[in-house]
């Protein structure tokens, strides 16, 4: 108590507030963000560059590198390297409501048995939305995906991209791209954290699983589209709660961690970090 009392006094007797570096970097960052939802700059757009933007802003070359640093790991802006490279706007995509979900497993707030309750939620409902939405186009699709997963074995990346395809055809015609950001969220950890662990395909999701939600999906029949579909997220998630408990176990006893592995596999796919991108942004 007496901790908080004597830090008011101080306060009220001091007349100014000291200014943060960070919020000058911040409040650029605003407004370019600002500038790039309100359509000013669009997707594909490069901003100006690092000395044009800190001339029009009156800040140092070191807020907006900061500024910009903020954009990219937000998933605003892209950095490329080289003459024509710069710091490109991308297009809002589902892939960054994915990386929250990424980060927020990886620093433990969310859990692998969380997410199997939200997929045994959300993708039945998808399924049984999908039923109402089938078309030609998406029949032969649907078809198509399905014949895939049962083609000879490939390696465990292609196989989970094989076996993610259905799901992201349902997604696609369940018709809320609500439903959609989710399943693509959920899909990408759910891949994150398989290809760590790294289990034989074949015993993580068996090629004839997806048979019977494909044949009631295009029959249209929706109530039986969720109850496949239900039954089909049940046994995958049981599965792989199994497999990463299992995995966490077994490397718990060697001192390795499944979170720092997808970490450093996620590190790896990005190797062309962003930070080292943007201290060779051209003028
Ligand atoms: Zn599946």
């Amino acid at each position: 108590m007496a901790y908080f009392k004597e830090k008011k006094i101080s306060m009220d007797i001091r007349r100014f507030k000291p200014i943060k570096q960070s919020r000058v970097s911040e409040e650029v960052a605003g407004q370019l963000k600002q500038s790039i939802l309100l359509g000013n700059f669009k997707a594909g757009d490069r901003l100006p560059s690092e000395r044009q933007l800190a001339e029009e802003f009156e800040v140092s070359r070191v807020a907006i590198r900061e500024a910009l640093r903020a954009l990219g790991n937000a998933g605003f802006i892209s950095v490329r390297q080289g003459p024509t490279g710069g710091a490109f706007v991308t297009e809002l995509t589902f892939g960054r409501l994915a990386d929250t979900y990424l980060d927020l497993f990886l620093s433990n707030k969310i859990s692998i048995p969380e997410l199997h309750q939200v997929r045994v939620l959300v993708e039945p409902e998808v399924a049984r939305l999908a039923a109402q939405h089938v078309t030609d186009e998406y029949a032969g699709r649907l078809e198509a995906a399905s014949a895939a997963e049962n083609l000879p074995p490939v390696a465990l990346p292609e196989d989970i991209d094989r076996k993610q395809a259905l799901h992201f055809i349902l997604a696609e015609m369940c018709g809320n791209r609500f439903y959609e950001g989710l399943v693509h969220s959920m899909l990408k950890l759910t891949r994150q954290v398989v290809e760590v662990i790294n289990p034989d395909p074949w015993d993580m999701h068996p090629g004839n699983w997806h048979v019977p939600v494909v044949k009631v999906v295009l029959r249209k029949d929706s109530e039986g589209a969720y109850a496949a579909m239900r039954f089909h997220a049940m046994e995958f998630g049981e599965r792989l709660i199994a497999l990463e408990r299992s995995f966490r176990e077994e490397n718990a006893l060697r001192g390795r961690d499944l979170k720092a592995s997808v970490m450093t596999a996620e590190a790896d796919k990005k190797k062309r970090s962003i930070v080292g991108a943007l201290s060779r942004l051209p003028d």
